[in-house]
């Protein structure tokens, strides 16, 4: 949006959230509605209608099998849910299997010899009209629930299940209930201003990737997405957690001029981009980058990173209905370590589950009842192995094209690195074999340090790693028991508590000892307010989104080691965190 934005007659309004994410945006909101999706309308010629009627008829009988296995895990729910969940997917079931709308659709893909998408849009849109006519709450539900089916048929189909946002103008506000991480991958930074929703915590992955692709972002305001109007202009403030609704002219001013300003101090921030990250003392620290999306690399190349600490594979999987192959994954993958031209990437396998669920696994593999103690990430792995031999098939070939590590997420034992190295070695003997191209010498096999039963287990699991790197975030999320994602609890979702910081000391303390590298790849790394404690604890390699690299570099620069190593025990003495705070952010 250009600075000359018109105020708007309608008062101002001013709502208050978490900022999670820095910055000012500034333009007409785009609220995300669920319901239709955008589907391309294309002509079908004679000799195609049989298998465009067939297509039509594997994505029916794909969506019924779906549907079938949510019921079944629907059942599984305990009293009033499970009912009311079966009697909606009943509800779907009905109608996939018989009903107006497919007999339609078919009819409509052989008459009109349009694409089968197309075809279900159209119908879906005439049968709903047909009930919006009718008085009866009973059957204005029954509309609800063949949209539902439409757009599930369209998924099939168009094996892209979220509508993307590259339609919108330029700034454009992402308002909505929720955000998923799936949504925040289809926004384009250069098109998408910000973003806001009326759920999530500061540490949730929809604010993480706020923070990584620059979009300044506001989260937890209840009710957000009633109290805006499509096309409203709007002012997000990701650093106060402000959303201000029809600005005033003042207002905009104010704000234009703030983005001015953090605009000038980002100028000055990337001309450090060139210097060295060593201390006063001539310390040298290594400061990598974590991505998740291709564009990323290109910002952390901008930035100076001095490698990949982290790229967290699930993101590239998400907004698909079916699982990838090896192939796939290697031609997701090879962007990553080609664009980095020689520079080390650390791959991490699917850290799934959580808030972290693909589209392609929800459907297929059981959630329990506690999704973030459950069967998720390396667990789930193992598990599923033809999951994991396809991955590390996959990183195994672009270790051929680049330095590459590998991490497993969510760690807990030894045994399950021993597990995973004898995969390897099965992938890696069967690649050789079939003379795919491999490197000489296997990656190094390292583990996340995120369970405080790992940060605890340093020693042992070190001894079965080639490499470790902390993650803050859910160590702070299972260490204090506090949901990252949740805004009920975000102001309890404390990285400085002392036990968090007395696990980060050990789980550093230990690699050393032991010999092992240990880098910082969560959200703390990427603070410089941590900088000089985790310098002062040890750490000497740090992996955060690129947008923080040039501060936290800034802030190493001016760091002595003796002196931040004397002030680091004097913080772990510390009785709470407000003392730790106090000392953090006293001039050392
Ligand atoms: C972490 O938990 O700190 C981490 C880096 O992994 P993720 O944020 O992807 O869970
Ligand atoms: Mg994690």
């Amino acid at each position: 949006m250009s600075d000359d934005v018109p105020p708007s007659p309608l008062p101002e309004r001013v709502l208050q959230g978490l900022g999670v994410a820095a910055g000012v945006a500034i333009g007409p909101a785009h609220v995300i509605e669920t319901g239709r999706l955008r589907v391309r309308e294309y002509k079908i010629p004679a000799s195609g209608i049989a298998d465009e009627r067939k297509r039509f008829a594997d994505a029916v009988d794909a969506s019924i099998k779906q549907l079938r296995k949510l019921q079944h895990r629907a059942s599984k729910l305990s009293g009033a849910s499970a009912e009311e969940m079966g009697f909606l997917l009943e509800a779907s079931l009905q109608i996939l299997s018989s009903s107006r709308l497919i007999r339609r659709v078919d009819e409509r893909i052989a008459t009109e010899r349009v694409n089968a998408e197309a075809a279900v849009q159209f119908e879906t849109g005439r049968i709903e009209e047909e009930f919006a006519q009718l008085p009866d709450a009973y059957l204005a539900g029954r509309a609800q629930d063949i949209q539902d089916v439409g757009v599930r048929i369209i998924r099939r189909l168009t094996n892209t299940p979220y509508a993307g946002f590259a339609d919108l103008p330029k700034g454009s506000i992402i308002i909505a209930r929720s955000i998923t991480p799936a949504d925040t991958v289809l926004m384009d930074p250069e098109r998408i201003g910000g973003f806001a929703a009326a759920y999530g915590g500061p540490e949730s992955h929809t604010a993480i990737m706020g923070r990584s692709l620059g979009l300044p972002a506001v989260l937890g305001i209840a009710n957000l997405e009633e109290q805006i109007e499509a096309g409203q202009m709007l002012v997000v403030d990701g650093t106060t957690g402000r959303v201000v609704i029809n600005p005033t002219e003042a207002t905009l001013a104010r704000y234009a001029k703030e983005r001015r300003r953090l605009q000038r101090e980002r100028a000055v921030l990337d001309r450090l981009r060139t210097l060295r990250a060593v201390t006063l003392d001539g310390t040298k620290v290594a400061l990598q980058a974590n991505v998740e999306l291709p564009l990323e690399v290109e910002l952390a190349v901008r930035a100076g990173a001095e490698g990949i600490g982290l790229l967290r594979t699930e993101f590239l999987f998400m907004n698909r209905d079916d699982l990838p192959n090896q192939q796939e994954q290697f031609e997701l993958m090879r962007p990553f370590v080609v664009s980095m031209n020689g520079k080390p990437v650390t791959i991490r396998t699917f850290d799934l589950g959580g808030d972290k669920l693909s589209p392609a696994l929800r459907d297929k593999l059981p959630t329990g009842p506690n999704p973030a103690l459950g069967l998720r990430a390396i667990r789930l792995s193992l598990k599923h192995k033809p999951l994991l031999e396809a991955q590390l098939g996959a990183i195994l070939r672009v270790a051929a094209l680049g330095p590459v590590r590998i991490l497993l997420p969510m760690v807990s034992t030894a045994s399950e690195l021993v597990r995973v190295r004898a995969v390897l070695h099965k992938v890696y003997g069967r690649l050789k074999k079939a003379k795919v191209r491999v490197p000489d010498k296997m990656p190094p096999l390292g583990a996340m340090i995120e369970i405080p039963a790992a940060a605890l287990a340093v020693r042992s699991i070190a001894a079965a790693a080639d490499f470790l790197s902390l993650g803050t975030n859910d160590l702070t999320m299972y260490t204090l028991a506090i949901d990252r994602g949740d805004e009920h609890v975000a102001d309890l979702y404390d990285p400085l508590h002392p036990a968090v910081l007395q696990l980060i000391y050990t789980a550093i303390q230990g690699a050393q000892a032991a010999g092992v590298p240990i880098a910082l790849c969560g959200e703390m790394a990427g603070d410089p307010r941590y900088t000089a404690l985790l310098l002062g604890f040890g750490l000497r390699d740090f992996s955060m989104r690129p947008s923080g690299l040039a501060r936290v570099k800034q802030r190493v620069r001016g760091v002595d080691i003796e002196e931040v190593t004397r002030r680091s025990q004097l913080i772990l003495s510390q009785p709470d965190s407000a003392a730790i705070a106090k000392l953090l952010d006293e001039k050392s």
